[in-house]
C-alpha cells in the first residue's frame, strides 16, 4: 500500500511537471483492493507524503486525516462502472480546457483519436465541480472512451493503471493542442467512421504493446 501511495504521488507530481495542472487543480487516483487511493483536496502536489493520501472506500467513506479530492465522486463512479480501469487522471491543461471552454468536442481530426477508443472525444455537460451531477455527466461522456472533456472545466483520462492514465492524459492534451492549431489553420478535415474504425483495429493488432517477445 505504501508503494501504491508513492506511485500516486509520483503521478500527481509528474502531471504538474508536464504542465498539465497549475496549483492544486486536477486530481489523480488508483484502484487498490480495499477501494481507491486519491490525492487529497487542495494540497499542493510537491508537499504530498504517503501518509497524507486518503483511502476512499466504495461506500464513499474514507480513512486518513486529509479529506479526499472534491472530485472523489467521479473517480469512484468511474471505477464502479468500468472494471478495466485502474487509474484516473483529471486535469485543467491549457488546450484541453480551452476546447472545453469553447464547448468543442474533439472530432476525428487525427488517427490517434483511436487510441482513446474512437471518435469523438465527448464533452461532459457542465455541472458544478465536486457534485454527483458532474459525475453522472462524466460517465456518459466517457462511454466507450478512455478520455473526455468537461464543459468549462478540463479533461479526464483513464487507464489500466495510474501510469497508463497519466500517459492518456498527456496525449489528450497533445491532441487538444493539435486540434486547436488545426482550427487556427482553417479547420481540420475529418476522418470517416470507417477510417477511425480501421485505426482502432490497427491499435489492437499491428500496434499492440511491444514486449520484445
Ligand atoms: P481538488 O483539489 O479537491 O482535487 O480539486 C481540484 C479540481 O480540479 C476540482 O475539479
Ligand atoms: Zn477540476
Amino acid at each position: 500500500m505504501q508503494q501504491a501511495r508513492q506511485s500516486l504521488i509520483n503521478a500527481a507530481r509528474e502531471m504538474a511537471a508536464r504542465g498539465l495542472s497549475a496549483g492544486t487543480s486536477g486530481n489523480v487516483s488508483l484502484r487498490v483492493d480495499a477501494g481507491i487511493l486519491i490525492t487529497p483536496s487542495a494540497v499542493p502536489y510537491e508537499s504530498l507524503t504517503p501518509e497524507m493520501i486518503p483511502l476512499l472506500r466504495p461506500d464513499g467513506g474514507y480513512e486518513g486525516h486529509y479529506r479526499p479530492s472534491s472530485e472523489w465522486r467521479f473517480h469512484l463512479d468511474i471505477y464502479l462502472a468500468r472494471p478495466e480501469v485502474g487509474g484516473v487522471v483529471h486535469h485543467h491543461a491549457p488546450y484541453t480546457t480551452a476546447l472545453a471552454m469553447a464547448r468543442r468536442e474533439i472530432p476525428a481530426c487525427h488517427y490517434m483519436i483511436a487510441r482513446f477508443g474512437g471518435a469523438p472525444l465527448r464533452l461532459a455537460a457542465y455541472a458544478l465541480f465536486g457534485t454527483a451531477a458532474l459525475s453522472e455527466n462524466v460517465l456518459v461522456a466517457l462511454e466507450g472512451r478512455t478520455a473526455c472533456l468537461m464543459e468549462n472545466h478540463g479533461g479526464i483520462a483513464v487507464g489500466a493503471d495510474v501510469a497508463a492514465a497519466l500517459a492518456a492524459a498527456t496525449e489528450l492534451e497533445v491532441l487538444a493542442q493539435q486540434y486547436t492549431l488545426a482550427l487556427a489553420a482553417g479547420g481540420a478535415v475529418l476522418l470517416s467512421a470507417d477510417e477511425v474504425a480501421a485505426a482502432v483495429r490497427q491499435f489492437a493488432t499491428a500496434y499492440r504493446p511491444n514486449t520484445g517477445g
